[in-house]
């Protein structure tokens, strides 16, 4: 199937990390999430075990937590002593929670309160990814006030053009993002982080954007930042220790998409990167990356249990679910593609052409639009495939709708990660 975790046993029943799916909605309930916590580990020491080996020792990436935040995902990472980026401090306080340690951590975040900035400090953060002049200044004044140096990135946007390459959108001169290398505003951060006490700069870094399935966006930019790096070099004798290439390696959610070897992509992009650092004769610095979506995308999956259907004749046909955007929005926000099928009937012939919606009051509360499935009945069960990504954290109350459990499975056993919300929790924070 789409996913090696992925498959179907004697009964006819989807599989995923070894356990059958409709045994998990019958003990756990729907709508649910389901973590394979070994494809995580796997796909982390993916990275790690190839940026180390094509992009020097002190490379490696970092996970990108928004993309799945709870504390049992700060364990993972963890286990295999792992860097991770946190871009709020909910996501800081969850990995505290975990007993992350914190100098592995890396605070993103284009609006940084003061607030924020002294929890990261008090919680000695690693390294803060610096946005901008105003954040600069309070992180320095604090530090100061503590009597420390903190270390930092500084986020630069290089400024890939969008036309090019479509589905970027956060490395543009214009983005809400970091400091345009274009325009000279980038290299007047840099000289004023030269003359702000308390603060060391370690490196820079940029996020292209997310789901890229090419090598050569992340080529590109690296190409500018490296460029960017020696000017920095030549100019005023700046050694970079890190550059940052952020996250964006596209997932297979479909089987349009093609099948990602991320050890070869990976291997792609060193040589590149040897390439212009040859280019432009400086020592190669060490490369961090933040993926997100290809760690935890293919590790997650939401169960579901069809209710109505209803079938409009000569127009279109709905299978109605227990759950729907407040549990995964993407297809609201981005018409994400996503591929579904029918956990308890997987040899059964899907003649069934229908939209799957959601039970929330709303027209566009839509899983996907045109799957086929098999004529659904009351009470089946609907898998939603690679949804370990940007759904349980992007999941909301809208409705006074109670979030899914997150049911992690490891080494086939499954367990309670995070527990289903109650009602008494939707109104547990009601004066
Ligand atoms: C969202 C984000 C990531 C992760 O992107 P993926 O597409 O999930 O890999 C990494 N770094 C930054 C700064 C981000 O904003």
């Amino acid at each position: 199937m789409l996913h090696k975790n992925l498959s179907v046993n004697s009964a006819g029943h989807l599989e995923f990390a070894g356990v059958d799916t409709t045994e998990i909605a019958k003990e756990y309930g729907t709508p649910a999430y389901l973590v394979d916590e070994n494809l995580v580990l796997e796909n982390f020491s993916t990275y790690q075990k190839a940026m180390k080996e094509y992009m020097g020792e002190g490379s490696m990436p970092l996970f990108a937590s928004k993309a799945l935040s709870y504390t049992g995902i700060y364990r993972l990472i963890s286990e295999l002593n792992g860097c991770i980026d946190i871009v709020s401090p909910g996501e800081l306080y969850t990995a505290v929670n975990a007993g992350f340690d914190m100098s592995r951590a890396f605070f993103h975040g284009s609006n940084k309160t003061d607030a924020d900035i002294a929890f990261g400090l008090k919680e000695n953060v690693g390294y803060f990814v610096v946005d901008n002049v105003f954040e600069l200044e309070e992180i320095s004044k604090q530090a100061s006030a503590l009597g420390k140096t903190q270390k930092i990135l500084l986020r630069v946007t290089p400024g890939i053009d969008p036309h090019t390459h479509a589905k970027i959108n956060t490395g543009k001169v214009d983005s809400k993002f970091g400091a345009p290398i274009e325009t000279g505003i980038a290299e007047k951060l840099f000289c004023k982080v030269l003359e702000t006490p308390n603060v060391q700069l370690e490196g820079f870094h940029s996020h292209i954007g997310s789901q890229i399935f090419e090598t050569e966006p992340f080529s590109d930019a690296a190409r500018i930042m490296l460029e960017f790096i020696a000017m920095l070099h030549e100019k005023y004798q700046f050694e970079t220790n890190y550059l940052n290439l952020g996250g964006g390696f596209g997932v297979r959610y479909t089987e349009d998409d093609p099948v990602i070897d991320y050890a070869e992509r990976i291997k792609k992009l060193s040589g590149e990167i040897r390439e212009h650092c040859e280019d432009f004769g400086i020592k190669q610095p060490n490369i961090l990356m933040e993926p997100g979506r290809s760690i935890v995308a293919a590790a997650g999956l939401t169960i579901y249990e069809i209710g109505s259907t209803k079938e409009i004749e000569g127009f279109k046909n709905y299978a109605s679910i227990d759950g729907g955007m407040t549990d995964n929005p993407r297809y609201a926000l981005y018409q994400s593609p996503y591929t579904c099928v029918l956990a308890n009937r997987m040899n059964d012939e899907c003649d069934f052409v229908c939209t799957i919606a959601g039970r929330c009051c709303e027209s566009g509360d839509l899983i996907q639009e045109n799957v086929a499935i098999p004529k659904p009945t009351r009470g089946d069960i609907l898998a939603v495939l690679v949804t370990g990504a940007y759904n349980y954290s992007m999941a909301s109350n809208y409705n006074r709708v109670p979030r899914p459990p997150i049911i992690a499975i490891r080494d086939g056993k499954p367990r309670v990660a995070v527990r289903r919300e109650t009602y008494a929790d939707l109104c547990a924070l009601d004066a």
